[in-house]
């Protein structure tokens, strides 16, 4: 098999606080023998289970990056004990472009694990991840939001899994995680995700959605940071208590009916807010025509009973698009 061209700058088994970079050759017209460089972080001190923080798996994304920048910059070696590795941007290009997919190669990195060490960019990432750092995590924490065309209700998720044992440690994990809504959920589209990748190797995996719209709110952002702490200290990694502030509402994504998906292009009308209670066949928004006046609204009815955890979130619409979330309150 092909070796993975991707190099740490720093030895991510050495005892202390490094910063340096994953740096992945990349060869192209404006820098020959040039690289793509992850900024990434270890802090390490004694033995310990190891912990894995991703942020910017997506690059539009921002509570992730924000938290683990903050992460990377405060926590000292004293404070840990095992091991902590920061990747901030884990789609450095993307997080650049500010874009969901990377402008290299047009990949979703959360679509191209376990990824190829000979293939594009966002491949040669996916592979470094999954077959070289995820072995040596004990837990792994991915952060996600809705990006450019999505709002979220704040909420950490595991998925269900066969093993009941390790889905049991995730939903720990994201129960310690402690943002204000805990979820358990079934993904649209789990072949290739990170996500799955992880939990096939058994480890403890958490994943979040802390709000959207291609940007980070102060409230978004300090649930992020908390929410890492609170992992680490629930691993045993991280000194000091977890803190929960104020309880965590549960949730349950249990089937692909919570998923609702614009039918027509237009402007969009939401009918309810997120956190909003809805019930089966209540309309939860109206499509405008965007070429004329006059004409009904294309409706929206929500499938089944529920909250809204998530909303299209620019004004305009595809047919195609996610247009709302129900997750079921337990
Ligand atoms: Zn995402």
């Amino acid at each position: 098999m092909t070796a993975n061209p991707i190099r740490p700058t720093i030895p991510l088994d050495a005892p202390g606080k490094a910063h340096g970079f994953l740096r992945l050759p990349y060869s192209r017209n404006d820098s020959a023998w040039g690289s793509v460089m992850i900024p990434i972080t270890v802090i390490a001190n004694g033995q310990g289970p190891t912990a894995l923080l991703t942020g910017a798996n997506h690059g539009d994304e921002y509570e992730g990056p924000i938290a683990l920048q903050q992460l990377a910059w405060e926590i000292e070696p004293e404070e840990v004990t095992g091991r902590i590795i920061l990747i901030p941007y884990l789609n450095s290009p993307a997080f650049r472009a500010g874009t969901r997919v990377s402008p290299i190669d047009q990949v979703n990195l959360n679509r191209a694990f376990p990824g190829k060490p000979d293939g594009s960019p966002s491949q040669k990432i996916a592979d470094y991840i999954c077959n070289t750092l995820v072995p040596m995590a004990d837990v792994v924490l991915d952060y996600h939001s809705g990006g450019k065309t999505l709002d979220f209700l704040p909420f950490a998720a595991a998925h269900y899994l066969a093993d009941k044992t390790q889905q049991e440690a995730c939903f720990a994990a994201v129960r310690a995680f402690g943002a204000p809504y805990s979820m358990m959920m079934v993904e649209i589209d789990a072949v290739g995700m990170f996500d799955t990748a992880v939990e096939e190797q058994g480890k403890v995996f958490v994943t979040t959605e802390l709000g959207g719209g291609g940007t980070a709110t102060a409230r978004s952002a300090e649930i992020a940071l908390r929410g890492a702490k609170n992992v680490l200290r629930h691993a045993g990694i991280l000194s000091g208590g977890i803190e929960l502030a104020g309880g965590s509402r549960m949730l349950d994504m249990p089937a692909d009916d919570c998923f609702h998906f614009a039918t027509c292009d237009g402007l969009v009308q939401s009918l309810v807010d997120l956190g909003d209670a809805v019930t089966a066949g209540q309309p939860i928004a109206r499509i405008w025509p965007k070429d004329r006046s006059g004409v009904a609204p294309e409706e929206v009815r929500a499938n089944r009973d529920g909250l809204l955890a998530a909303r299209h979130f620019p004004g305009l619409v595809q047919g195609g698009d996610c247009l709302a979330v129900i997750a079921v309150l337990v």
